[in-house]
């Protein structure tokens, strides 16, 4: 089986171009996730552009592609209007909403490619675009199981999960999971303890052979934006480790934050772990890294 997550957009609210971010990159939230040549988007941030220039270059260009998205927030939808392959005859994008009947981001794509906000109406778009939304227990897509969950954010956001024979991963940003710890108090006293994760995050999660998810604080800057709806990155080795992963992609980075405080808000993940004990490989999902799942 061939199993490929590559990210194209792993900054959090604003794009942040410049020499501060140019390691792990400016553009927002877009992965995309390839399993057997099916290919699925999720997230349409700014990082969507630059995907799309990619797929155009490709030997096998898809003729379809699946768009999750976790929730309309711009810097999860701001990069569809430049996403090329939407304007090709012969392509067809396909977007879901999160239960039957559901087509809130098709039409709030359609919403933000009103004459007031772009030149071209979503309805001139050269491809196929259609509506189609997951079951309450998900959707087998070409042969990828795909499910989903609400998350703790403004809106709120949703979820994902990609699962073909024995493999799994998932993609969960925008989701404030320190808002409802088991223990919140007690963490709030002494933050070294276990974080008690909603049990419905871990079950969810179990199992994956990665997660990719919003970190977008350090512990520091947390102190002042709880409420905000992003958790500590620190958090995100509790969810990990109690849900069995082995592998964790940090994402959503701080617009305010640099390469290297990237780096450090990693390290002090990476502490984490090793007080607690765990078993995990942490890392930054970083513009343009390519990882293959097996
Ligand atoms: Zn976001
Ligand atoms: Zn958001």
């Amino acid at each position: 089986m061939d199993f490929f997550v590559k990210f194209w957009g792993t900054r959090g609210s604003i794009p942040t171009p410049g020499n501060r971010t140019h390691i792990y990159g400016g553009n927002t939230a877009c992965v995309e996730i390839r399993i057997d040549g099916v290919l699925f988007l999720c997230d349409a941030g700014s990082g969507l552009r630059e995907l799309g220039l990619d797929l155009m270059q490709r030997k096998e260009q898809p003729k379809q592609v699946h768009m999750f998205f976790s929730h309309a927030h711009w810097d999860h939808i701001q990069g569809f209007p430049f996403f090329i392959p939407a304007y090709v005859p012969s392509n067809t994008v396909v977007v879901y909403g999160t239960e039957p009947g559901d087509n809130k981001f098709y039409d709030l794509l359609s919403g933000q490619m009103q004459s007031d906000y772009f030149p071209v109406n979503f309805s001139d778009l050269g491809s196929k675009i259609v509506p189609d939304a997951l079951d309450k227990d998900g959707k087998v897509i070409d042969g990828v199981l795909v499910k989903c969950i609400p998350q703790i954010h403004h809106g709120p956001s949703y979820g994902y999960s990609f699962e073909k024979e024995g493999h799994k991963v998932v993609y969960a940003t925008d989701s404030e999971l320190d808002q409802e710890l088991g223990n919140k108090e007690a963490v709030e006293a002494d933050p070294s303890i276990p974080r008690q994760i909603p049990k419905r995050f871990v079950d969810f999660a179990r199992g994956a052979d990665l997660i990719i998810a919003d970190g977008q604080y350090t512990d520091h800057e947390y102190a002042s934006k709880a409420g905000f709806g992003h958790p500590r990155a620190t958090t995100l080795v509790d969810l990990a480790l109690q849900a069995g992963i082995s592998q964790l992609a940090v994402t959503h980075h701080d617009p305010m934050q640099s390469d290297d405080m990237v780096s450090a808000k990693i390290d002090a993940c990476r502490a984490r772990v090793n007080q607690l004990n765990g078993d995990l490989l942490v890392f930054a999902a970083r513009e343009g890294m390519e990882l293959q799942i097996f």
